[in-house]
Parts: structure tokens; sequence; C-alpha cells
């Protein structure tokens, strides 16, 4: 049985995906600095620590084949767009990346995934709502508009040099706004499905809820098992990446919001505020993937939002506090 790690595996994402690699029939083990606040991990061997540490790193490392990285200093626009954690978002997961490649490349592991982000492609091609440009080859000349964004680039870079320089075998994929069940959903780090399914929530009928811009930024939302099918078809092609995992359906934040409310019922007034927002638009560009893995999104956005919806609505009616993950400060 093959012997899987995933950094990260205590986040949202990460969760996910143990469950679909134990149903998989792998032998997981889960590196992060917290568990998982919202249910058990379905991993084999759950080891609490901090992958900036070296010790802690080669230890976790020891006798893995494969290693999906997606620990990560990150949260949604309220957290990486603001600037007040630019230096730990970089130094954090850089330090992460840094440490995990080379303590595994040296313990022996033969795999890496790396999870990057939409976030690494030019502001330049995303000025027009209706017209982002998000081809996997529109990375360069690089310009992202965070330094979450230039970090993603700095470690595809670094997953790529280790592959060619010794051998190991690496996959890298551009994750396009991920949300489902038990991510962040009021701890700081939530993004925006999360907040506004979390506002609706809290709102009475006839209220009015607040959306950061104007509300007419475009995006594009994928749903968790998606995501989580996409990761485990790439993991098992000979296709290297880099690639989107994301969806197509646009929709503008004011729109989300709306279908958000249609699904709870509600009828809401939106008062849109200045507030961090990114890129004006932002879509995913599937040609790659389908091409390659013949992947694309078997669900419309819709169906994502009323699962996860109900799961925030649940998550307000009993008022479960998040657990707020202690900011990783600099050593
Ligand atoms: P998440 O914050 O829920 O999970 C990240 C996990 O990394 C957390 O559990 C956190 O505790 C852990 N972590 C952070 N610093 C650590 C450290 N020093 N040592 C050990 N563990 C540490 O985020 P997520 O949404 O599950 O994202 C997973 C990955 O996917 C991240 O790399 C993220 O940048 C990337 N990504 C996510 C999205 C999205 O929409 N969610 C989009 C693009 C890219």
């Amino acid at each position: 049985m093959s012997k899987v790690l995933v950094c990260g595996g205590g986040g949202f994402i990460g969760n996910h995906l143990v469950k679909r690699l134990k149903a998989d029939g792998y032998c997981v083990r889960v590196a992060d600095l917290k568990r998982n606040e919202f249910s058990p991990s379905a991993a084999d061997d759950f080891r609490v620590g901090d992958l900036r540490d070296l010790q802690f790193t080669r230890e976790v490392v020891d006798e893995i084949d494969e290693v999906y990285q997606l620990a990560a200093d990150m949260g949604g626009a309220g957290y990486i767009f603001t600037g007040e954690h630019d230096a730990a978002v970089m130094h954090n997961s850089a330090t992460i990346n840094l440490n995990v490649l080379e303590l595994g490349r040296s313990a022996g592991v033969q795999k890496f995934f790396f999870s990057s982000s939409a976030c690494i492609y030019p502001e330049y091609n995303q000025l027009d709502p209706d017209n982002p440009k998000c081809s996997e080859d529109s990375a360069y000349p690089a310009a992202p508009d965070s330094e979450y964004g230039w970090e993603k680039l700095f470690s595809e870079r670094l997953y790529f040099a280790y592959m060619r320089n010794f051998g190991v075998e690496v996959r890298v994929a551009r994750f396009h706004n991920i949300f489902g069940p038990e991510g962040s959903w009021c701890d700081g780090r939530e993004k925006a499905p999360a907040a506004i399914c979390r506002k609706v929530a809290q709102a009475d009928s006839g209220g009015e809820i607040e959306i950061w811009g104007d509300g007419r930024q475009t995006r594009s939302f994928l749903y968790i098992d998606e995501c989580v099918e996409g990761v485990r078809r790439l993991m098992d092609s000979p296709f290297t990446g880099p690639v989107n995992i994301g969806s197509e359906e646009t929709i503008t934040i004011n729109g989300l919001a709306h279908l958000a409310m249609d699904i709870a019922g509600k009828s809401l007034s939106i008062r849109n505020l200045l507030g961090p927002t990114g890129v004006r638009g932002r879509n995913s560009d599937n040609r790659l993937i389908q091409e390659r893995l013949s992947w694309k999104p078997s669900q419309p956005l819709r169906k994502g939002l009323e699962i996860t919806y109900r799961w925030i609505e649940q998550q307000v009616a009993i008022c479960k506090p998040a657990q707020h993950l202690p900011t990783p400060s600099l050593p």
C-alpha cells in the first residue's frame, strides 16, 4: 500500500483529500499545525506540528512515497489582500515548500503534488471583469496582484527545478476559488462563498448584507469534491502541469450573493462598500485540463452552493465558534 503524506491535511481541502485518499486505499499521514475544526480526520496517522521546523518536517517525510503539499499561510481577500500579512505569507509558505521538498527528496519521496493558485496570473490580464485571461501559458511576464501569488509562483518554479535537477516527479495545479462545507467561514480567513453564505444566513429577511467592492467583479467557484477529483486525476497521470483546476462558470460577486439569497429563500438588499477585492475579473480556463485529463466540473455552481449554504446555516444556528487559526508569526 502506498504511503502518502498530506501536508495541510487539517485544513479545508486537505481534510477532504484525506477522505478521498483513504477511500482510494492509501495509507495516509497528515502533518498540520492543527486538526480540522469540523470533523475528525480519516488519516491513519495525524502529526500536529510546524512544517517550518526542520526536525518536524524530517520526521513526517520519513518512509513516505508521495506528498500532497497543501500547507500554506493563506486566507480569503480579507487576509491576503490587505497587506498586513504579506511578510508572514511569503516567509511561512516559502519555508514550508523549501523544507518539504528538500527533506522529502532526501528521504526518498518519489512524487510531489503542489497546490498553486489562480493568484499567480498577471493582474494586467484581469482588468476587464468580462474578459479575463487565465490560460496556463499566460503566467509570464509575471505580475501577480498579491505577495501570496508571488510566493506560489516562486514555489511552482522550485518544484519544477527539483524535478529537473533531482529527478523527482512533480504535479502542479492552480486552484481557482475552491469552496464547500468544513472550510473557514468566520475566522478571518474565509473566502467569498463562505463569507456570503454566513452573511445571508445571519441576516433577517428584508435586511441588508455588505459586499466588498462594487460587486461587479467576476469570479468562478469550484466545489470541493470536483477539486479533489481533479487533483487525484492529475496525480495519477503522466502530465506534470501547471494546470488550472477550476470552474468556467463566471458570476459577479453581487450575483453570488443573489444566488445565496435565492437558496436561503431570503430577500435582502446589498450594500457595496470599499474593501479588499483583488483583480476585477478571473475565470478558470479549462481547455488544457480537458485536453490532458478529460476533466471538467460535473455540477453547476448552484448545486455546490446549496450544500455549502446548508452547512454554514447549521454552523450559524449552533453558533459553533470557529477555532481561530493562530496566525503563524515569523520565527
Ligand atoms: P486551509 O487554510 O484550510 O489549509 C491550509 C492548512 O495548512 C491549514 O490547516 C494550516 O493549519 C496548515 N498550515 C499552515 N501553516 C502551516 C505550517 N507552518 N505547518 C503545518 N501546517 C501549516 O486552506 P485550503 O483552502 O485548504 O488550501 C489548501 C491549499 O490550496 C493552500 O496551499 C492554498 O494556498 C491552496 N489554494 C486554495 C484555494 C482555495 O480556494 N481554497 C485556492 C487556490 C489555492
